[in-house]
């Protein structure tokens, strides 16, 4: 019987069960603590499924894609359309259940429901354009197609970060194409697709088109991701284990698709509306507690500008509200997902403070009783060999550096070995095109916080990923062309 999110987290922590082929299913095997990371609360447990139910999962996921990719997509994206009116139905239940989960603040995960139900419903869209080819022979007579197929099984390994978003991110492209697909949420964050799933068993949607299956990387992700049958790997997560997963599929040379970390510039020229830049940089690096792989996490400022923007900055950091979001709604960011987070966030802090740096506010624990509480921190005096500038923090740490030109900043920019998204804040036009022009990466912000639109392509450049998300391009990624050679 379905819980309803909102009793989820009510009386005593429960376990929760893989969903396999239609049907919830117990594992048998160690269960996963999953923690409040605000206050350290017991919220569920989840199985930490071993190989053998990672294969009844890849097995009800490849029984059930010939029958689903002869549907016609339009039947698929109804079944979506469904999915996406359930999540509607019980939105406010599902944003308490990220706050509690992830920490979250509850206005985020508010946002981050309603962007998951309107992209299933944006993916359904396609179906009525997943297009081939007609192309011109060389032989007479002869016509040729290029037909768009599905891939077949698709693996989707998500991070914590939104993880309730990515869920949709994978598996709606997915299904559209007429794949099927077996999702390994994080094991910091995977009650949120176990409800996820409990809301979709309501549908109709035939069984094993989605499967769920919790547990850790090394056991669950290892398992899933070496399996042979799988057809593609979708992944989003840290480059280590990206890197790692691209080995491990080669195995069975099984395509895989990585998005992965990143280490955003934002360049401000003496131009800029300094206002405008403050606020768009600051709410990058607070939003998620700064735990989003697209967002500023190193700024060059032109060195004209560089005090003005420091004490507009400082005085956003300063007045960023954090705290425990599972009790308080009007906050601006609340904890880090885990100790291991914290402790990154801490010594990326205190290396760069060894190495030279100036933290201009912020720069310790916060003082808060409880959870994984870092203050919002903005650091100056850095230069280009620092850690700080070169590392991925994933934290409410922002290091800024002042430059001489927009030709320094983007020579700065470009050299880093991440390549996902970069911004500019500038009134001059050439200055912005030349920008675009320049940058190496996946996606440039103009006059604006990054966050990408789902018509665009999300992707990475060197060690952000391969592949990418979004739009016909992120569509495309879960399909096969088949070319056809017709002779008469
Ligand atoms: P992570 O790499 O630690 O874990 C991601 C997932 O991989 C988890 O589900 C984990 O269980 C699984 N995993 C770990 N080892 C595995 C293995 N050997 N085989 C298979 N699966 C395995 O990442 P995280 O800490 O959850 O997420 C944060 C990272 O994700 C950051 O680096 C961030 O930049 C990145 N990220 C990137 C994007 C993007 O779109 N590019 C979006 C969100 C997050």
């Amino acid at each position: 019987m379905t819980r309803i999110p909102a009793k989820a987290f009510q009386g005593e922590p429960q376990d929760y069960r893989n969903y396999i082929d239609g049907a919830f299913v117990e594992s048998g095997t160690e269960m996963i603590d999953v923690l409040n990371p605000a206050n350290g609360r017991l919220l569920g447990r989840i199985p930490d499924t071993g190989p053998d139910q990672v294969d009844a999962a890849v097995k009800a996921a490849r029984h059930a894609q010939a029958g689903w990719e002869r549907l016609p997509a339009i039947e698929r994206a109804g079944y979506l359309r469904q999915v996406s009116a359930k999540l509607r139905e019980h939105r406010l239940e599902l944003a308490d259940v990220i706050v509690k989960e992830q920490g979250k603040v509850r206005g985020l995960a508010q946002v981050e429901v309603d962007f998951t139900a309107d992209y299933i419903d944006y993916m359904a869209e396609w179906a009525r354009r997943i297009e081939g080819e007609v192309l011109t022979s060389d032989r007479p007579n002869e016509t040729m197609l290029l037909l768009r197929k599905p891939i077949g099984v698709v693996a989707g390994i998500l991070p914590w970060n939104f993880p309730f978003f990515l869920i949709a991110r994978k598996m709606a492209p997915a299904l559209v194409t007429g794949n099927t697909i077996v999702i390994k949420p994080s094991e910091e964050t995977p009650l949120n697709a176990y409800l996820f799933a409990e809301l979709l068993a309501e549908t109709d949607l035939p069984k094993g088109v989605f499967n769920l299956i919790g547990g850790r990387g090394a056991t669950t992700g290892e398992a899933l991701v070496t399996h042979p049958g799988i057809d593609l790997i979708t992944f989003t997560g840290s480059v280590g284990t990206g890197a790692h997963i691209m080995q491990a599929a080669g195995r069975n040379l099984t395509k895989v698709n990585l998005e992965l970390g990143g280490k955003a510039p934002a360049i401000v020229l003496k131009d800029a509306d300094l206002d405008l830049a403050a606020q768009a940089i600051h709410a990058s690096r607070v939003i998620n507690t700064g735990q989003v792989c697209n967002c500023a996490e190193r700024v060059y400022v032109e060195r004209s500008v560089h005090d003005a923007l420091v004490e507009k900055l400082a005085a956003l950091f300063q007045e960023t509200r954090y705290g425990d979001p599972s009790v308080t709604d009007d906050l601006d960011m609340g904890p880090l997902i885990n100790r291991a987070g914290l402790d990154k966030v801490a010594g990326a802090v205190d290396r760069a403070c060894e190495q030279g740096a100036t933290v201009v506010t912020g720069g310790k624990l916060a003082d808060l009783p409880e959870g994984f509480h870092y203050e919002p921190t903005l650091i100056t005096g850095v230069n280009a060999e620092m850690d700080i500038m070169r590392r991925e923090t994933f934290g409410p740490v922002l290091p800024v550096q002042p430059v001489d030109s927009l030709d320094e900043a983007i020579a700065l920019a470009n050299d880093s070995e991440y390549g996902l998204t970069s911004s500019i804040y500038t009134c001059d036009l050439n200055a912005a095109m030349k920008a675009a022009r320049e940058l190496k990466f996946g996606e440039t912000y103009i006059n604006r916080e990054n966050f990408e639109a789902m018509q665009g392509f999300h992707a990475g450049r060197r060690k952000s990923g391969i592949g990418g998300a979004d739009g016909k391009h992120g569509l495309y990624e879960f399909t096969v062309t088949h070319t056809v050679y017709i002779k008469g």
